[in-house]
């Protein structure tokens, strides 16, 4: 039996993954004796690895690409953001023994910008680039902080209308394609496609933007990505990019599966210089 509680990052590729730099920190910080590793598994491997992780002691995984649908689909028990999202980036042991899914990411978006870039969504009108996992995890979160109006872009505009259909009893909503994205600024743009990872850049038109708007990338990356350029470029008031909402979405983690909250301030501290120094 392991005396050290285990936890891990499931993915394909995960090498890459920055969540054992930022739990490891969380456990030091609060004096929690755990130890987090990475877990790399294709597809047709999930779930038998996944069952094995806990049947073998396991007490917590954080799922990444390109599982989160399949764990949402093997939980026993969903948290009802987990729900929302239908996707599952955290999995622990449930009260009954089962797999308790939860989704932490749409969170983390909304503690990053409230509480690390203090942007204020009440009023405001916000435009979110993409419909896929992502966005659909962000939409509660964002929407409970009521923006006056939000409207999604996505290439493929039925999937953004499928969005809007299941939250639009949330708050004021609407679906279009990016061809008809007039030329009138939001005040918030969150990038939330998946073009950043390819080195692309969703079709924008320019006027979406103006100086006093906000634009934020979920993806990070050392340097800027394309969608920051682009919106440096137009001399918006400012261009983040979501390292934050990964260390704010594994401190919802951390808190599900310890009950502690750790300080998420000095890890995204330490991250960014990790990032800067290569
Ligand atoms: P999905 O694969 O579920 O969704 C991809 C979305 O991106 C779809 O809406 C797709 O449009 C759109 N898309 C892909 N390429 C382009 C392009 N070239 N131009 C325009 N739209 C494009 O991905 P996720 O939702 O899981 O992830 C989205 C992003 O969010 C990624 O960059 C990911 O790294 C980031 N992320 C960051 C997190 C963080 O903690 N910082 C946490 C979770 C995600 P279509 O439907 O038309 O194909």
């Amino acid at each position: 039996m392991n005396k050290v509680d285990r936890y891990a990052v499931i993915g394909h590729p995960v090498a890459h993954s920055r969540s054992p730099f930022i739990h490891t920190r969380f456990a030091a910080q609060t004096g929690q004796a755990l130890e987090y590793g990475t877990i790399d598994v294709k597809p047709e491997d999930f779930e038998a690895t996944m069952r094995r992780f806990f049947d073998e002691g396991g007490k917590g995984l954080n799922v990444t690409v390109p599982h989160k649908e399949v764990a949402f689909k093997l939980s026993s028990e969903l948290t009802p953001r987990a729900q929302l999202a239908r996707a599952v980036n955290t999995l622990a042991i449930a009260s009954n023994g089962g797999l308790l899914g939860d989704n932490t990411d749409g969170a983390g978006l909304a503690r990053d910008l409230l509480n690390n870039h203090r942007v204020s969504i009440a009023g405001r009108r916000v435009l979110l680039l993409g419909a896929g996992g992502a966005a659909r995890g962000a939409l509660a979160p964002l929407l409970g902080l009521r923006p006056s109006k939000m409207t999604i872009v996505n290439r493929n505009v039925m999937r953004a209308h499928e969005l809007v259909e299941q939250f639009s009893s949330m708050g004021k909503l609407s679906a279009v394609g990016y061809h008809e994205l007039v030329d009138e600024p939001f005040d918030l743009v969150i990038n939330a496609t998946a073009a950043s990872l390819a080195g692309e850049l969703p079709a924008l038109p320019p006027g979406i933007v103006n100086t006093r708007s906000i634009c934020y990338d979920m993806a990070y990356a050392r340097e800027d990505t394309p969608f920051v350029r682009w919106a440096h470029q137009r001399g918006v008031a400012r261009a983040l990019m979501g390292l934050g909402m990964l260390v704010e979405q594994a401190a919802e983690s951390f808190y599900l599966w310890r009950s502690v909250r750790p300080d998420t301030a000095s890890v995204l501290a330490a991250l960014t210089a990790e990032l800067q120094a290569g």
